[in-house]
């Protein structure tokens, strides 16, 4: 038999793929990532200058193929592709919508490392999501700053823009002498040239691209330590240095909190990216460094930051996981908020529960969101919290607060769905019956009858 295959294949003299397909089937954006490969390592090198608005790059993308292609997409929105080849060799290339279609010279065989260098440039674009959020590439008084939540990436870079596909990150961007370039990981270094300057990012942990930022501008730059010596750094634009100074000083403090109480800090570096207050329209958890328009408040730094173990280290499989992000990182605020002082989460949830007249907080429920306009409503947030308040009642705080860490810890640097969550709750708690807050609370139409 095995004799049989061989000769086979040999007298056909390679791999005959097929093409990967447009997108992974995700329920809310059909057309983000890509199927028929897996990429491993993105090596960016981008040229950036805010007076022409002018992009110039070159992607990298090492990627394992997952089945035997014949071709295989990219996401890219908008932008010049001057060339693509595949291990050295031209690729044809076509583009529909955001789908860059490349076919290699040779197919490619099932488990094969390939990589694909795309050399493009052109005004990137900003994209306006379906719940009217704006993301991609937005244009600020001194620079840019890019977003990707959910699908903004592709307005910067080619690649396959879906969390289910995670991969580290190389980044060398240059930009006028004078300004700095931020992003995510650790820089490196820089070095200036021919009144230039080009600033080295490194992310070695796996990141979804969605997580990947790039802030283009005046900032100031501060690297400290924080927790057990995590190296931080923080960039803020400078008329927001008074306003960020009294927050940002409380960043070791509540880094040290979130390890009590979530588990190791996932990443190899910590802090912050504050531009100016309408930069963007939202503060968004990119890795190692979120994102804030304008001094953020202290439950928003608290937000943010828990985003780097929910949402940046356990990434969601879909878009209709989003509430295993935000249900979690609204819940790590209301947690701060008990054990510093404020409100007790029960006292927020009460609150929550009592107000009849709220409709928007049970629209839909936090599991199911009513399609991709809704991903960022408050039952996801707030609702989602509130679901991991239900399991704290019915498991005792000591139990709930291991499920955090044992949660965070199960799929460092992975992704899950919530079919995994509900499944892991039920697998560390034996004697106790979730079926009622799955039911109701999780996937149930409207207000619960009891609290
Ligand atoms: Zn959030």
């Amino acid at each position: 038999m095995l004799a049989l295959a061989l000769t086979v294949s040999a007298c056909d003299g390679g791999v005959h793929g097929v093409p990967g397909g447009s997108g992974v089937r995700d329920p809310f954006f059909p057309k983000a990532g890509n199927g028929g490969y897996d990429v491993t390592h993105y090596a960016l090198t981008l040229g950036y200058a805010p007076a022409g608005r002018r992009l110039t790059g070159t992607a990298v993308i090492t990627a394992r193929a997952t089945a035997d292609l014949s071709a295989f997409d990219l996401d890219l929105a908008g932008l010049r592709v001057d060339s693509v080849t595949v291990d050295g060799k031209d690729a044809l290339v076509s583009r529909t919508g955001q789908e860059l279609t490349v076919r290699p010279h040779d197919d490619l065989g099932k488990g094969a490392v390939f990589r694909t260098t795309v050399r493009y440039a052109g005004a990137p674009r900003t994209l306006t999501d379906p719940d009217g959020s704006e993301e991609g590439w937005l244009p600020t008084a001194d620079g840019a700053l890019a977003l990707g939540e959910p699908v903004g990436s592709m307005a910067w870079f080619p690649g396959n823009d879906h969390p289910s596909d995670k991969a580290s990150y190389d980044l060398a961007v240059t930009v006028p002498k004078g300004l700095q370039a931020v992003s995510n990981g650790e820089l490196t270094g820089s070095d200036d040239h021919d009144g230039r300057t080009t600033y080295h990012w490194r992310t070695a942990e796996p990141m979804a691209s969605y997580l990947a930022t790039l802030a283009i501008g005046h900032y100031t730059i501060t690297r400290s330590t924080g927790p057990h010596g995590l190296p931080l750094l923080t960039a803020v634009d400078p008329e927001q240095a008074k306003a960020s100074a009294g927050v940002l000083a409380r960043l070791p403090e509540i880094l040290a909190w979130e390890e009590r109480t979530f588990g190791p800090y996932p990443f190899s570096s910590a802090g912050v990216i504050v531009d100016r207050p309408g930069d963007a329209g939202y503060a968004l958890e990119t890795q190692n460094r979120p994102v804030f328009p304008g001094a953020p408040e202290t439950g928003t730094l608290v937000h943010e930051l828990a985003h780097q173990w929910y949402g940046d280290s356990v990434t969601p499989r879909s878009w209709r996981d989003m509430w295993l992000n935000e249900g979690f990182a609204t819940y790590a605020d209301w947690l701060y908020q008990e054990e510093h002082g404020g409100r007790s989460a029960q006292q927020i949830f009460t609150g929550l529960y009592d107000d009849r007249d709220d409709d928007a907080l049970w629209a839909f429920p936090p599991a199911r969101p009513d399609g991709a306009a809704h991903v960022s409503d408050r039952p996801v947030y707030e609702r989602g919290a509130m679901v991991l308040h239900k399991i704290r009642q019915q498991t005792g705080d000591r139990a709930f607060k291991a499920l955090l860490r044992g949660w965070a810890a199960a799929h460092r640097h992975g992704g899950a769905s919530t079919a995994d969550f509900t499944a892991y709750v039920e697998k560390r708690a034996p004697g106790t019956d979730f079926t009622g807050i799955w039911k109701h609370w999780l996937y149930g139409d409207g207000r619960p009858d009891r609290p």
